[in-house]
């Protein structure tokens, strides 16, 4: 069997590097703080919020809360925003999306100045991914990915990375952030052909798709690391699943993180690290 690329492990380790970090910030008299921006109460972002509260507690960076009705406006929501960036006490802001159909979720993004953007959702952090120069952060997700391979010890310089998905959120990121550090990358999309051929020749793949075990054994060779980003809920298994059929890929993969309990369990310590250079920027 492969072997399993477990995110505990890694949050854990990330989680003793911020906590050392938070502890230098508080000699400083600086308490690291995180402003979560919520509208509605969609399950999903409440789940990832009990998630990031709970690490934010145990690390001793400051959370304050900010929920709007879903009936709230556009320019109310914008207010919040403004308000956080003028907020010195607040050194990141995660606001969770989809926002309601009617807003203009880039228009919303962009309010928040780049430095605060620890989830990469301003034009400011693409600016910042794809030059390393001036404010931001890349979306906590992506970051997850490479911090997972460094944990491990994956080299990545030099190697072929294949990325299903080119979404702002994951699949573009990623994909930059694969270049930063020295990889081959091809991105791959729902209008790629021949994508079997392209995903078994690489060395590392990372599926991003959003669709339920779509990528099974035919897309992979033997010896590959495969992260595997898609969470999905199967009403067939009726359980959370992958973009990657786990469940065949015996002998393929060298190496692949489970679904749940890899990427998605690194994602708020992501969060928490970002925060915290936040705060540690304004020391600078
Ligand atoms: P998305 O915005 O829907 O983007 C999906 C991407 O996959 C698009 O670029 C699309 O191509 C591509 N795609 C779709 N079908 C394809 C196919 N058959 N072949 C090749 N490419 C295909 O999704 P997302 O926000 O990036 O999320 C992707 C997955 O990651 C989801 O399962 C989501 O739940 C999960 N996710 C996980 C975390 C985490 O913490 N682990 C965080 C966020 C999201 P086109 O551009 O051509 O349409």
């Amino acid at each position: 069997m492969e072997k399993l690329l477990k995110g505990k492990i890694v949050a854990d380790a990330l989680d003793e590097k911020t906590l050392v970090r938070v502890g230098k910030l508080k000699e400083k008299g600086l308490v690291p703080k995180l402003a979560i921006v919520r509208v509605g109460e969609n399950e999903s972002d409440l789940s990832y919020e009990r998630g990031a509260l709970k690490r934010c507690d145990k690390l001793g960076i400051e959370v304050e809360k900010h929920v709007l009705d879903m009936s709230c406006s556009q320019e109310e929501l914008i207010d919040v925003i403004h308000s956080l960036n003028d907020d010195k006490s607040v050194h990141g802001v995660l606001m969770f999306r989809p926002l309601p159909k009617s807003f203009d979720e880039d228009v919303v993004c962009n309010e928040l100045i780049a430095k605060k953007d620890v989830d990469g959702i301003t034009r400011g952090s693409n600016a910042y991914i794809y030059s390393s120069k001036g404010s931001g952060f890349e979306p906590c997700t992506a970051g997850a990915v490479i911090d997972i391979l460094k944990h491990y010890d994956i080299d990545i310089a030099g190697k072929k990375v294949v990325v299903v998905g080119r979404s702002l959120v994951i699949g573009k990121p990623v994909s930059m952030l694969f270049l930063n550090e020295n990889a081959t990358v091809t991105i791959c999309h729902s209008k790629t052909k021949d994508m079997k051929e392209i995903t078994k020749s690489a060395d590392i793949v990372v599926a991003a798709i959003g669709k339920a075990e779509f990528l099974d054994d035919e897309f992979f060779s033997e010896n590959q690391i495969i992260i595997d980003v898609g969470i999905n809920y199967s009403d067939e298994k009726k359980k959370l699943v992958g973009d990657v059929n786990f469940e065949n890929m015996e002998g393929k993969a060298i190496a692949i993180t489970p679904v749940p309990g890899g990427v998605g369990s690194v994602t708020t310590a992501e969060l928490a690290k970002h925060v915290v250079m936040a705060a540690e920027n304004l020391t600078k």
